[in-house]
């Protein structure tokens, strides 16, 4: 199986990116985020628990979604692999994630890591905001809180995938064609 971790800040193009690669590769994509947004939607105990956190910018409880992410794995009929977009985004999510694939025979392909400035986000994020109406997306000081979150709590997990020999570096500035280019080259490098 060929399971990738699609990581990077908010903002860095993971949802855009994945789209095209889940098609390419006949993926099953896992988006925590588009599943929360979901419950949001229709207004599940699980939503409003998470809209509270999702609007100050702050991460839902690792039980939370790393139950979401083990009944979509054990429920998704057995694919070429996931992408994962938006987790892990902690160390106890990752190694619970890396149990996850341990027990159904399989593991981490590679990290790929899109790497965007700081500022580059930000305009991004509110142009984005502007269109979707994502409230986490409207608010500068939410998306910032965002930003910082993930510094100090996602960005360590760089190190603990470099340690499996699994990280790749991606630079995720540039047209959306050039950067997908990259993606699959990487891919193919690790598959090959
Ligand atoms: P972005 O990558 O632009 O931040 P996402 O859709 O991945 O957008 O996530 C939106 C919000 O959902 C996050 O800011 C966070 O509050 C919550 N969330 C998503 N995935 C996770 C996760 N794996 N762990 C904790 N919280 C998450």
């Amino acid at each position: 199986m060929l399971n990738i971790v699609l990581f990077g800040p908010p903002g860095a193009g993971k949802g855009t990116q994945s789209t095209r690669l889940l098609e390419k590769y006949g993926l099953v994509h896992l988006s925590t985020g588009d599943i929360l947004r979901a419950e949001m939607n229709a207004g599940t105990a699980l939503g409003l628990q998470a809209k509270a956190l999702i609007e100050k910018g702050e991460l839902v409880p690792d039980e939370v979604v790393i139950g979401m992410i083990d009944n979509k794995i054990s429920s998704s009929a057995n694919k070429n692999g996931f992408i994962f977009d938006g987790f892990p985004r902690t160390t106890p999510q990752a190694k619970a994630l890396d149990v996850v694939l341990t027990n159904k025979g399989t593991g981490i392909s590679c990290m790929l890591s899109l790497e965007v400035p700081e500022e580059e986000l930000i305009t991004r994020l509110l142009g984005r905001g502007a269109v979707s109406g994502r409230a986490d997306d409207q608010d500068q000081n939410t998306i910032i809180n965002r930003i910082k979150v993930y510094n100090e709590q996602t960005l360590p997990l760089k190190d603990y995938y470099k340690a499996q020999g699994k990280y790749v570096a991606i630079e995720g500035v540039g047209t959306v064609d050039s950067i997908f280019e990259s993606l699959c080259e990487a891919i193919d490098g690790v598959s090959a």
